[in-house]
């Protein structure tokens, strides 16, 4: 079975500079769940992968962010999708940790966890962070236009090209 990664904010529901800290603020981007459960039907597992600091920075607990992903999964069950699992870095920039994307721990864990060959995942994501997590442990990357920060060009192009869709629903369809 292929798998699917997926960064949460931006991606799947709107960010916030405020960070997302309850199930209240998490709010899904058009579409988007409807895509995924699209990929999902075209055979496709679907894993999320994001850097939460605000657990770090005491924005909100586990049990906050576990609430979050409950109503992730409750708004995505009603299009029939279901989340494989979720990994994410809990720590600061500062803490430098092997977790934080750009860096591949959290990518290299799931993989490792879940029997992944993550060099045939795509993960969608709308930072180049995200980019360069994938790229380090060949999976396919590919950004969408939906994130809180305009993708800039020139950080890009070290990556070499990179798939650009304005949002996730443009993106599943290049892939099923
Ligand atoms: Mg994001
Ligand atoms: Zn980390």
């Amino acid at each position: 079975m292929r798998t699917l990664l997926l960064d949460r904010d931006g991606v799947i529901n709107q960010d916030s500079r405020d960070y997302i800290r309850s199930p209240n603020h998490w709010r899904a981007l058009p579409g988007a769940l409807e895509a995924m459960a699209r990929a999902q039907r075209a055979g496709f597992r679907l894993v999320v992968v994001s850097n939460q600091s605000g657990l770090a920075r005491g924005l909100f607990s586990i049990r906050e962010l576990n609430a979050i992903h409950q109503r992730l999964c409750d708004e995505l069950a009603r299009f029939g999708g279901r989340i494989e699992a979720f990994f994410f870095c809990p720590h600061l920039p500062s803490e430098h940790c092997n977790c934080r994307k750009p860096r591949a721990g959290l990518l290299l864990s799931l993989g490792e966890r879940l029997g992944i060959d993550l060099t045939r995942t795509t993960f969608i994501g709308d930072r180049i962070s995200d980019v360069r997590a994938a790229m380090s442990v060949g999976a396919r990357p590919m950004l969408v236009r939906t994130g809180i920060d305009p993708i800039n060009p020139d950080e890009l192009a070290p990556c070499g090209p990179v798939e650009i869709f304005d949002a996730l629903p443009a993106a599943v369809a290049a892939l099923v």
